[in-house]
């Protein structure tokens, strides 16, 4: 083990063992949805996906895109926004399930903690430390997506970050890194390289739970059955899968989306 983190390690200074009573049932954690709320089809959306094995919810209200204004469509601008909120809470009510959604920016803690119940902390803010900052201070559970770039220490001080705030109940999501360009001439879609042996380097010095992300991580929806069955068997406590009824058809991420039949297959 790294010297320096074995060290933090052992004079107890990565406050990193976090009390599971007190947290969101992250343990066999079967979260999907489609990457955004797109309109108020989303309620039957939910629905169908409840039936297939989810036990929680998620979608984007808020999506921070790589290109902000490239898919701009009947409202849809880097999300419903607002409006996506509302619809999420309409879910929450029809189908009880428990919502996680994103929070991009300290200010809207408050108003998108009124619906969510695990605030999804996206990989463009893995180190928004204002954010980290706030998060510690609230009491929702955080799904932290680890950054493209995030080294073993930047993952862990992110964590330490939120739980000396006094937040413990938090996981990490891993979700692809940097470093595929030898696939791109025949997958197009992938941009992110699975990193998966850090389900096993997290659970070494960490109880932290772990939940992957196999679509963002491979970019493409027949790679998503595969990579979910070698993340739970590295170890990962659950998964966050991008599932549409018209995958094809997405507003955001259409070619990582896998259909309904696919996501029961995985969740079986
Ligand atoms: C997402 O979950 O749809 C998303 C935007 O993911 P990430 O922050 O990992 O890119
Ligand atoms: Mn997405």
């Amino acid at each position: 083990m790294n010297e320096y983190i074995k060290s933090l390690k052992d004079q107890g200074k990565l406050n990193i063992s976090i009390d599971k009573s007190k947290t969101f049932n992250w343990k066999y954690t079967k979260i999907a949805g489609p990457c955004s709320v797109e309109g108020p089809e989303i309620v039957d959306i939910a629905k169908n996906i409840k039936n297939l094995g989810a036990n929680a919810f998620r979608a984007g209200a808020y999506k921070p895109c790589t290109y902000p204004v490239l898919k701009e469509t009947n409202g849809w601008r880097e999300g419903l926004q607002d409006k996506g909120l509302k619809l999420l809470q309409r879910v929450k009510d029809e189908t009880g399930m428990p919502i996680v959604t994103e929070v991009m920016d300290a200010s809207m803690i408050d108003k998108v903690g009124e619906v969510a119940d695990v605030f999804q902390i996206g990989t463009r803010n893995f180190q928004n430390y204002t954010l980290l900052d706030a998060l510690g201070k609230s009491n929702t559970p955080i799904l932290l997506k680890r950054g493209t770039w995030g080294t073993i220490d930047e993952i862990l001080g992110a964590c330490e970050r939120i739980l000396v705030g006094g937040n413990e109940n938090i996981a990490i999501c891993l979700r692809g890194v940097v470093g595929m360009p030898n696939y791109r001439h025949v997958f197009p879609s992938i941009r992110w390289a699975p990193d998966l042996m850090m389900i096993p380097a997290l659970k070494e010095l960490t109880n932290i739970p772990i939940i992957y992300d196999p679509s963002h991580s491979t970019g493409y929806r027949n790679f998503v059955p595969p990579i979910s069955k070698a993340a739970l068997a590295a170890g990962a406590d659950g998964l966050i899968i991008e599932c549409h009824p018209t995958p094809d058809k997405s507003i955001s991420d259409p070619a990582q989306a896998i259909n309904y039949e696919t996501l029961k297959s995985i969740f079986k």
